[in-house]
């Protein structure tokens, strides 16, 4: 297919094509702090497939914005994100322990809250080694006993760690990276250079967007900005000459938690290094299903315009990725909006759309009139409890 071919301002992060199809442009609204484009293409390259955002923003630009915003490492998580968590967290255990022996060095490249880490310490791992940007996460994992430097996987790699792990594990960490032929230079660095050195990575599956039609801010926002499916995965990882070790079918991990709302496919795979670099094979599927979820979803959520229709102030709670793409989709609700709540406190500093953000104490001290409209996609129902145990009196939607 040859429509809206464009040349794209990102080269291909795998094979480095220049054209792509573009597939559907995405409007966010993002602090100005942020520092990060607003709008970004979603396109897929026409040589080798893979679909990708191409944003006008570059690596130096991520690195800045996680520098300043990782909540990754924070401890604000709640119940729900936790769940999710945890099933992640024992599948990566699981297919570690199939094939890693307990004696070999791992390092965790933006561990974040260190949860796998400290798992692996328990199930016997002994050479455990973290690198995280955050300070906080540092902190915190030295002080369970485990090695770790602060770090961006971009920096220079120490001497002491150079080509000294037979494992590197980076899990949530693929999707965000801009420069993933950058990524992948500094995993080999970081890997042995024998035939005993693997690399475990994970990233949301674009086999997954259709099954479950999540909105679109769950699969593309400011900070996905890469969409792997297993072929585009084993493309790029072929590449660096890593032969995948595990089937087809055990790398997809499927989250269907009816009690909690997720529904999610994860991609999980390990692979071990070889000599030999892998061709490219065409991914053909990415593209079609991308299209056909973007079809189906449609315009996000046709609520918001029924309530719009009652004259009333608005309190947004939650201002992760799902409002910002909801606010930029639909300017008109900006001027109706007082102000935001975030449970996350390094919200506090930013304004969004000229409004600021605040404690969600404050709805205790304020006004009862306005309503609120949980904004999130991980976490609505447990604001709603924490609406409830506040006792908060004013009326709330989740949207
Ligand atoms: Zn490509």
């Amino acid at each position: 297919m040859a429509e809206n071919l464009v040349e794209i301002k990102r080269i291909c992060p795998i094979c480095k094509n220049k054209y792509g199809n573009k597939l559907k442009e995405l409007h966010m609204m993002l602090p100005n702090e942020y520092g990060l484009p607003d709008a970004y293409d979603v396109v897929c390259c026409t040589k080798c497939g893979f679909v990708f955002a191409d944003t006008s923003a570059c690596q130096e630009d991520y690195n800045k914005y996680y520098e300043k915003n990782n909540i990754y490492s924070d401890n604000f998580c709640v119940k729900k994100a936790n769940v999710k968590s945890s099933l992640l967290q024992k599948r990566r255990v699981e297919i570690l322990e199939k094939f890693i022996e307990k004696d070999m060095n791992i390092i965790d490249i933006g561990f974040g809250s260190g949860e796998l880490l400290q798992l692996l310490k328990k199930r016997g791992f002994m050479h455990l080694f973290g690198l995280d940007p955050s300070e906080y996460a540092v902190e915190m994992i030295s002080n369970k006993g485990i090695k770790c430097i602060k770090g961006n996987i971009f920096d220079n790699c120490a001497r002491e760690l150079k080509n000294s792990f037979n494992v590197v594990v980076t899990t949530a960490v693929i999707e965000h990276i801009y420069q993933l032929d950058g990524l992948m230079t500094k995993v080999l660095e970081y890997l042995k250079e024998d035939a005993h050195a693997y690399f475990f990575v994970d990233a949301p599956a674009v086999e997954g967007f259709l099954k479950y039609l999540n909105p679109i801010p769950n699969n593309f926002n400011h900070e996905h900005i890469n969409y792997f499916t297993l072929q585009g995965l084993d493309n790029l990882l072929g590449l660096y000459g890593f032969e995948r070790v595990l089937e087809d079918k055990e790398c997809y991990l499927d989250l269907d938690l009816k009690e909690e709302a997720i529904k999610d496919v994860e991609l999980m795979a390990l692979y071990k290094r070889t000599s030999v670099e892998r061709e490219i094979r065409k991914d053909i599927n990415a593209k079609k299903i991308v299209i056909r979820y973007f079809e189906k979803i449609g315009r996000m959520s046709n609520k918001i315009f029924e309530l719009l229709k009652e004259e009333q102030e608005i309190v947004v709670w939650g201002t992760g990725s799902y409002a910002m793409q909801l606010l930029a989709e639909n300017p008109e609700i900006i001027s109706r909006i007082s102000y935001f709540v975030d449970n996350n406190k390094q919200k506090y500093n930013v304004k969004i759309g000229g409004k600021s953000v605040f404690n969600p104490d404050i709805l205790l001290k304020n006004d009862q009139k306005s309503l609120i409209l949980i904004c999130s996609m991980n976490n609505a129902n447990d604001i709603k409890e924490q609406i409830n145990n506040m006792k908060i009196k004013n009326k709330y939607f989740i949207l």
